[in-house]
């Protein structure tokens, strides 16, 4: 048996299909055109790219965009300042500051300044708040995405037991009260479960966010899961990827040797391909849906900011 690949492209294109047609929409209809700021503060690559994708990704959508790129050395008060004239500023429908925030800036204190009604992030603790009662406002992307997944590939989450190991304000807590909502019967994990093996392998839906590359193994899946893999982590050891990948074993050295990593989930993806029923590829999978989310958030922000 080989696992049903979950490939995160189509539902992504779908996704920002949809959220073009409405922007279309909105500005034939309302002569509105939603904006997003992205403020990325710092040069740390990986962040660079992220903001990057997103820019790129309200382009091929119809959203305007605008990217504020600060120093490194940016302080709190500096960057409370910024997110005050975005707050004010009555084009702006989404504020989306770039995480992590250097070490000097007090994170908490920013999430908490953006306006919630612009929190396309869903960050900000009303929004996490709403989410935790039931009545979700802007969900983060990540978990939404994941939702999405799930929902248009017909798996069904009514009455099935999901697992979720992390739980990170980003990932895991999100997820698990999206999955709640929807009524699977949720167990969450962390560092501290006891046997976390013999807990993730009674999962039916089996969400791994943990940040350790290729972590679950074959014997944490319970045969014919659905394994949703979150990690999106940077893999330098060529002996070990043949083992991983298989067929793809080649395309991954070529990687390694060309740009000094391959990107590797939390999921050993040969195992689970022997035990799962379908998984997200990493690359091509639940980061793409991310992205699309955050179009979507963008969009609903401008709708309900506006009234239309
Ligand atoms: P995080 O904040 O570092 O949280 C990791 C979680 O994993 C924590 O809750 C931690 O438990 C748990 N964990 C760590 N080691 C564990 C172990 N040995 N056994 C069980 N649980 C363990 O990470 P995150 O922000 O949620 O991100 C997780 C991964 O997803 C990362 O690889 C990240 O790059 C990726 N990610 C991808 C996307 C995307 O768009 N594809 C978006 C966001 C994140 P404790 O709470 O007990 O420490």
């Amino acid at each position: 048996m080989r696992a049903k690949v979950l490939d995160g492209r189509p539902v992504a294109d779908q996704i920002k299909k949809e959220v073009a047609q409405q922007v279309r929409r909105l500005s034939e209809q309302h002569r509105v055109t939603p904006r997003l700021v992205a403020v990325l503060v710092g040069d740390d690559d990986a962040s660079a790219v992220y903001v990057r994708n997103k820019v790129r990704a309200c382009a091929e959508v119809g959203i305007e965009s605008e990217q504020i790129a600060l120093p490194a050395a940016t302080t709190t008060n500096d960057l409370l300042g910024i997110i005050g004239q975005l707050n004010e500023n009555h084009d702006v429908d989404g504020i989306l500051v770039q995480l992590p925030l250097p070490k000097q800036i007090d994170e908490a204190s920013i999430i908490e300044a953006v306006d919630s009604a612009k929190d396309v992030d869903g960050f900000h603790p009303s929004n996490v708040g709403l989410l935790a009662m039931g009545r979700p406002r802007f969900v983060p992307c990540t978990p939404a995405g994941i939702i999405e997944l799930l929902e248009r590939n017909q798996i069904e989450i009514a009455g099935a037991h999901a697992c979720v190991v992390g739980r990170s304000q980003i990932v895991g807590r999100p997820v698990a009260s999206l999955l709640l909502q929807r009524h699977a019967t949720v167990t969450i994990c962390h560092s501290k479960t006891r046997d976390l093996p013999a807990v993730t392998r009674q999962a039916d839906i089996l969400v791994a966010a943990i940040g350790r590359p290729a972590f679950i193994r074959g014997d944490y899946i319970k045969p014919g899961a659905t394994v949703i893999d979150v990690g999106v982590n940077k893999f330098t050891e060529v002996r070990e990827v043949r083992s991983m990948f298989g067929d793809e074993a080649d395309k991954r050295i070529e990687s390694i040797q060309k740009r000094g990593y391959t990107l590797v989930g939390d999921v050993h993806p040969a195992e689970a391909d022997q035990v799962a029923g379908q998984r997200t590829p990493v690359p091509g999978g639940v980061g793409l849906l991310t992205v699309a989310m955050l179009m979507k958030n963008t969009l609903q922000a401008a709708k309900w900011r506006r009234g239309v």
